[in-house]
């Protein structure tokens, strides 16, 4: 492990640092949180500026430290994060980048770059979420298409979505693992519809997309027929690695300012608020080593590694008591939706849900690092 910089790794980050300081000033408002055309348009133009400067592809062309370095400054700078193509960056591009033909990174990677187009991810169903392998979204052959019915829920940013990565089961005779075929699917296909889903925070960030008879051409598929689990473990292991890194380095800064508006409304006259705070602060600088350990470990393999599940396990938990803290300190204003931390709390609780629950992530330290025998 080594969680030392190089010289030249130095450098990338004064030269961001640079390019940030002068181009961030310039950015238009940040749109309303309900005005999903706004933000998509907010987020791709983003992308954009970054692709013109070069650093559109920093999410899987990188090294993992060079990722680390653009997540930290960027967020420090407060810069947009990936937004609302968090997909394309995050998941589908990388996918499509290690195991797609050369006609599809031509067809596919340069939109996602460019911030022309935005993906979804169609993995799970209302009967299959953390055991995804009994999904039942059906996918036929008909020449050289594949005609594609069944349904999907929490869909992230549907909406505003140009593909869809989805998961369809092509042989449903196979062992549940080996039936499954990962199709990018463009949402505008006939017989495709989204309905939004609303949550208690009062956005609609996710829907159900239902899929009536939608033929999905058989070049779209990425690799092999029946082979669409190996290809999505590809995807989830960087969702799992490095996607929360900038959101750490936001965490450390809402410590900071909860400390401060403590100071001010008198809340740090409790000691026990105090503890709190002092914990979490140590918790948080914990799980910065954390990352930095699991990206140097990256560095070795080229993807993330199970250490991405003890991270995601304890942060997703850290989230929340950092917020529950902010309550502590908002007294009877942490009830008033349009004061900050408020709606951060209420989105926190969905982090012990979203790529994989705090009980997956368990089992995966349970049976892959700490090597104790698969449960029943
Ligand atoms: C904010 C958010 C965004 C999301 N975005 C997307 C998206 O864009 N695309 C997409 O496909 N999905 C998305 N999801 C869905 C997410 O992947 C699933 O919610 C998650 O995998 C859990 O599945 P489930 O909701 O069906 O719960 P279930 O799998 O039904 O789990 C219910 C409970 O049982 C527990 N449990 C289940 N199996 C086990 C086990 N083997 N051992 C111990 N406990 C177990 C779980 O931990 C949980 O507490 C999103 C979810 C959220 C919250």
């Amino acid at each position: 492990m080594d969680l030392s910089y190089t010289p030249e790794e130095e450098e990338f980050r004064a030269r961001l640092r640079e390019w940030l300081a002068k181009v961030l000033p310039g950015l238009p408002p940040k749109p309303d949180p309900e005005d999903w055309p706004g933000r998509r348009a907010y987020d791709l133009g983003w992308q954009r500026t970054l692709y013109d400067a070069g650093y559109a592809d920093v999410h899987w062309g990188a090294s993992p430290t060079t990722r680390l370095i653009f997540l930290e400054e960027t967020e420090k700078a407060g810069a947009p994060y990936v937004g609302a193509n968090f997909v394309g960056l995050l998941h589908a591009g990388p996918t499509i980048a290690t195991e797609g033909t050369e006609e599809q990174r031509a067809r596919w990677l340069a939109p996602i770059l460019r911030g022309d187009e935005v993906w979804c991810q169609g993995f799970s169903e209302p009967d299959a979420g953390s055991d995804l392998a009994a999904l039942r979204t059906r996918a036929w052959r008909d020449g050289d298409h594949y005609v594609v019915s069944g349904s999907k829920i929490w869909t992230s940013h549907a909406e505003v979505a140009d593909w869809c990565e989805l998961l369809v089961r092509t042989d449903p005779a196979a062992p549940r693992h080996r039936g499954i075929t990962w199709l990018a699917m463009p949402m505008d296909a006939p017989g495709v519809t989204v309905r939004p889903l609303r949550t208690l925070a009062g956005s609609a960030e996710f829907a159900e997309v239902f899929l009536d008879e939608v033929r999905v051409p058989v070049a779209n598929r990425v690799g092999a027929e029946n082979d669409g689990w190996r290809v999505t473990m590809v995807t989830l292991s960087f969702e799992r690695g490095t996607a929360f890194v900038g959101e750490v380095v936001a965490c450390r800064r809402v410590l900071g300012d909860l400390a401060r508006v403590a100071h001010r409304n008198g809340a740090w006259d409790d000691p026990e608020l105090r503890r709190r705070l002092g914990r979490l602060n140590a918790e948080f600088r914990a799980l910065w080593r954390l990352t930095q350990w699991n990206v140097s470990e990256a560095e070795g393999r080229g993807v993330p590694g199970v250490g991405g599940s003890v991270f995601k396990l304890r942060y997703s938990h850290a989230r929340q008591e950092l917020y529950d803290a902010a309550a502590a300190v908002l007294g009877p204003d942490a009830l008033d939706l349009d004061r900050p931390w408020v709606l951060d709390r209420l989105s926190s609780l969905s982090y012990t849900i979203a790529a994989g629950t705090s009980q997956i992530q368990r089992n995966i330290v349970a049976e892959r690092i700490l090597g104790l025998p698969k449960g029943r």
